[in-house]
């Protein structure tokens, strides 16, 4: 079995990332692989234009927004012992785009959070599913306990 080369860790800002953060962390020490990271920001809104998503300049609220998010990011970094290889803030469905990075970057691991999930939330489906179902990849779903 070959070992991973490449391993991408998806964080969504929640408070159990670092949780997460570090079991990527350490599989990214024991294979010497490379650790990248990726968040989508998938809670500012954004107009569709020809150009592809842009920030729209009257907004300022979606400037504030998009520095926070800059700050958590640049947190969960700093967190980090090893200096990561790859990192992505990019606008989307974070299904969507982690799978597409994932693609284009010769991931062989992805590493995301899993709620347990029951009844409706079950059926509506999660990001860790989503991922699951459509990965080039294996996909380590670190099992997360709901805190509310
Ligand atoms: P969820 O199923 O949406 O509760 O999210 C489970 C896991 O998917 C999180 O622990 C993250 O690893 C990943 N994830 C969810 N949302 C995002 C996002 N916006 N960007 C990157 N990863 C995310």
């Amino acid at each position: 079995m070959a070992d991973y080369q490449h391993i991408l860790l998806a964080v969504d800002f929640s408070d159990q990332d670092s949780y997460v953060a570090r079991k990527a962390e350490r599989l990214a020490t024991f294979y010497k692989a490379k650790l990248s990271i990726i968040h989508v920001l998938d809670n500012i809104p954004m107009p569709d234009t020809a150009y592809g998503t842009v920030i729209p300049l009257d907004s300022s609220s979606c400037y504030e927004l998009l520095e926070s998010e800059k700050e958590k990011f640049i947190q969960i970094e700093s967190r980090l012992t090893l200096d990561l290889a790859q990192r992505w803030l990019i606008w989307g469905k974070p299904e969507i785009e982690i799978i597409r990075i994932a693609n284009e970057q010769s991931v062989d691991l992805i590493v995301v959070g899993s709620h347990g999930r029951h009844g409706l939330a079950l059926l509506l489906g999660s990001t860790a599913t989503g991922v699951l179902h459509h990965a080039p990849c294996d996909v380590l779903a670190v099992r997360l306990q709901d805190m509310d």
